[in-house]
């Protein structure tokens, strides 16, 4: 059976999220969502329930937090890819250092999948900012 970690903050997971989960679904059998963990100041639960909550009906999804480097957690686990999106250069880059460090660590291999037009300018910084000043990010929400 095949399966995938996609990592990432998650903070908030948004409908961008989603859309990779649900198109990773038609390339893997299993997705392992793994929402990084800063242990000083995160609330574990809080970070992960909304997101499992998502997914409760659907089997093919995991959720995990996790707070070490994703390369061990792929070894932990026994994973052999990461996916992650890509909604533009700036995120190209970024990927694709990390994508070259993972698999020198461990070989684990990361594919991108190129961000849906519609849902390219979604980011959680933004969202996050927008919460902060107030306004209603549920459209944004999956
Ligand atoms: P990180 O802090 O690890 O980058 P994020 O939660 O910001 O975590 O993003 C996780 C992954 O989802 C990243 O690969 C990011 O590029 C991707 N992503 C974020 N927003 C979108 C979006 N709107 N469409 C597609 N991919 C996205």
């Amino acid at each position: 059976m095949s399966k995938v970690l996609f990592p990432g903050s998650f903070n908030p997971f948004t409908k961008g999220h989603a859309d990779i989960v649900k198109r990773a679904l038609e390339i893997f059998d299993k997705v392992v969502i793994a929402v990084g963990i800063n242990e000083q100041k995160s609330d574990t639960l809080a970070a992960v329930k909304p997101i499992a909550d998502l997914y409760r009906n659907d089997d093919r999804v995991t959720v995990i937090s996790y707070s070490c480097l994703t390369a061990d957690l792929c070894a932990q686990l026994q994973i052999r890819t990461i996916v992650r999106g890509v909604r533009d250069v700036k995120d190209y880059e970024y990927e694709r250092q990390m994508a070259d460090v993972n698999h020198q660590l461990v070989g684990v291999e990361t594919i991108l999948l190129f961000a849906s037009p519609q849902l390219s300018s979604l980011s959680s910084s933004v969202l996050r900012e927008l919460s902060h000043f107030g306004k209603d990010i549920t459209p944004f929400l999956p």
